[in-house]
């Protein structure tokens, strides 16, 4: 058993901290560094089933290996596989020996001894937190109780937070919803003093001959794989948004006008160089049309994302599958 009043002390931390109001990715960091302060291993993660119910994400990390690509894993692999799929805890004091543990060539740190608890809500197994030590034999029966403490003190900040992020999140192409684009813009306009904020407004050339031509299913599919080469080739600090039916928004954070200048052009490019599937053995070759703008500093969201829409018609009237800049506010 760990120091019963260390334990208490960061279990009460944690509940206070989850109370507030956090993003998913806060409240599964919360709970990632409070396992690493209850138990002293060396990392603790948590996975979370995707909407298809196959894959295992990576939510947080805390430790040991943080520079390294996180893991996926998919639904059965590995012991969280099995955690998540029998809804039983796991314990293994020599991980290595464990028919159920898979190695993964690019984890640097060793693992000696395990310890995995699911994360149930209301009967649902939703993922699985995870406490390694690189010493065998590391984690007590006492662990394992403590480790399902920590697990139902999170669950319930975990679902609130995932509720409300899908609640923003457009479902057909799994970017951020357009009832998110301004209040999230604002923020990033009050953090980006400094370092600067670009919008890009992007609309799908001629998209409506794709329903003509191919059918409305088609469309659908094909807006997805393009949100998909868009969440691609952005930034991983930029965030896009669908604004409604085939226009899409990139908030980018921490950006130059040459940045989102690169960035709209590879987004444009990589379209132009390869299809998109549209399901049924149908490749589309669709165009965009990508209006950027830099923030003046000092503009509100909304003249932002007019001044990018505005230079976004530029392209169209310039012939389409191009990318124009917003010439700065005011001229
Ligand atoms: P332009 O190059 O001028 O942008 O031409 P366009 O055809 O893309 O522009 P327009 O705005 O006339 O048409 C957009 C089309 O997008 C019309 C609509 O049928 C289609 N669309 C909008 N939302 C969806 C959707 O969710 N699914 C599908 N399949 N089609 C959609
Ligand atoms: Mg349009
Ligand atoms: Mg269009």
């Amino acid at each position: 058993m760990r120091e019963p009043e260390v334990a208490l002390r960061t279990l009460l931390e944690l509940t206070s901290v989850l109370a507030g109001d956090l993003s998913l990715d806060e409240a599964l960091a919360a709970a990632t560094d409070a396992a690493l302060q209850l138990f002293g291993g060396q990392h603790a993660s948590i996975r979370i089933l995707d909407e298809s119910g196959h894959e295992l994400l990576c939510g947080a990390r805390s430790g040991a290996g943080l520079e390294e690509r996180p893991l996926t894993f998919r639904q059965g692999q590995g012991v969280v596989g099995w955690v998540v799929d029998t809804g039983e805890p796991a314990r293994l004091d020599d991980a290595q020996a464990d028919e159920r543990f898979v190695s993964f060539e690019e984890q640097s740190y060793t693992i000696g001894s395990l310890l995995v608890v699911p994360l149930t809500n209301l009967g649902r197994v939703i993922g699985a937190l995870s406490v390694t030590s690189e010493t065998r034999g590391y984690f007590s029966e006492d662990d394992l109780v403590l480790g399902h403490l920590l697990a139902n003190c999170t669950i319930g900040a975990i679902e609130r937070a995932r509720l409300q992020r899908l609640a923003l999140t457009d479902a057909q192409t799994m970017s951020w919803s357009h009832a998110y684009l301004k209040p999230r813009l604002e923020e990033e306009l009050r953090a980006g003093k400094e370092t600067g904020v670009a919008v890009l407004l992007m609309d799908l050339d001629h998209f409506k001959n794709v329903n003509d031509t191919w059918g409305h299913a088609v469309g659908d599919r094909v807006l997805r794989a393009f949100a998909d080469v868009v969440r691609q080739t952005i930034r991983r600090k930029d965030l896009l948004f669908r604004r409604g039916g085939e226009e899409f928004v990139v908030v980018m954070p921490g950006c130059t006008l040459d940045d989102a200048e690169r960035v709209a052009e590879r987004v444009r490019t990589t379209l132009a160089s390869e299809p998109l599937d549209g399901g049924e053995g149908i490749h589309v070759d669709q165009r965009v049309s990508i209006g950027v703008a830099l923030w003046d500093g000092a503009e509100s969201a909304s003249a932002l994302e007019a001044r990018a829409d505005a230079a976004m018609y530029d392209a169209k009237r310039g012939g389409r599958n191009q990318i124009s800049t917003a010439p700065p506010a005011g001229l």
